[in-house]
């Protein structure tokens, strides 16, 4: 940040703070794109309004700037409200901010990233003995990513990466990195992550940068559709901070019977859930 910024500003109270997850949430589960511009139209105006918003993902941050800033640019019509947007990449380990000319600026967190030769190992595995069906995902920049490649059979690709998580583990089961790093795999990709990643640290990110903006929220309101995203509004009640979590998933694949929090089940799913919510919220 520049000398100016640093001067303390008074303090700037906003009625929401919305941060959501990326796959299935602002982009299509299945195109992994934006299919339909409600959601990324409801966004731009949320932005006008002055609320900050908080894109929380396992994706590598170049993902999220070709398919949802530069779509969000579109809405807005220029970069500057960029400003109060901040991407939350690869788990936590990656941070994505605009300066108030909507420059982008990045912070890797080196504190967590995979050793060099765990990846190196990593992708000669997949390339030797899994090229058929996955890809090392380049694009990561702290995490170990092997994901399906695309339109690959899925029951096909589920029996190999059986296979290998089995591989990955013994890479990792050493007195120095078995506690420290663990195979995290989804229905398309199988991660190796530092033990330190999740939701909750790209909450605990989210929240030190509307510190550094001296930006309150009334209300954070976090959206999902996967039950891992629960972790989002757990972390932010179990800090004290008034929250909602407004599901946009199937609704028997979500489990919350002891949340302390308000949830919210829309009745259309995944981008247009966020839409039918975003157009009623005040
Ligand atoms: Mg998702």
């Amino acid at each position: 940040m520049s000398e100016t910024e640093k001067i303390p500003e008074i303090e700037k109270i906003v009625d929401h703070c919305l941060i959501f997850d990326v796959d299935g949430v602002l982009t299509d589960p299945v195109r992994k794109e934006i299919t339909t511009p409600e959601g990324i139209k409801a966004i731009a105006e949320r932005l006008q309004r002055g609320e900050p918003v908080i894109l929380n993902t396992g994706r590598a941050v170049d993902f999220v700037r070709a398919k949802i800033i530069k779509p969000l640019v579109g809405a807005l019509g220029n970069r500057t409200l960029l400003r109060n947007v901040l991407a939350v990449g690869e788990k936590g380990a990656v941070v994505m901010y605009f300066d108030n000319n909507g420059n982008e600026q990045l912070v890797v967190d080196e504190t967590i990233s995979i050793p060099a030769h765990i990846q190196a190992e990593a992708r000669r595995i997949t390339e030797e003995q899994y090229g058929d069906s996955m890809f090392f995902d380049d694009t990561k920049r702290t995490m170990v990513s092997i994901e399906m490649h695309d339109r690959y059979d899925l029951s096909k690709f589920q029996e190999a990466q059986k296979k290998l998580i089995t591989e990955l583990e013994a890479l990792i089961n050493t007195p120095e990195f078995k506690n420290r790093l663990r195979v995290d795999p989804s229905t398309i990709a199988t991660d190796i992550q530092d033990v330190a990643v999740g939701k909750a640290l790209g909450v605990r990110k989210a929240l030190w940068w509307l510190g550094e903006k001296n930006v309150s929220p009334k209300e954070f309101l976090t959206f999902g559709d996967s039950q891992g995203d629960l972790a989002m509004a757990e972390e932010l009640a179990r800090l004290g901070k008034p929250t909602r979590f407004v599901f946009v998933g199937e609704p028997n694949k979500l489990k919350a019977e002891n949340a302390q929090f308000p949830i919210v089940q829309t009745s259309d799913k995944y981008e247009r859930g966020v839409a039918e919510f975003l157009k009623q919220l005040k």
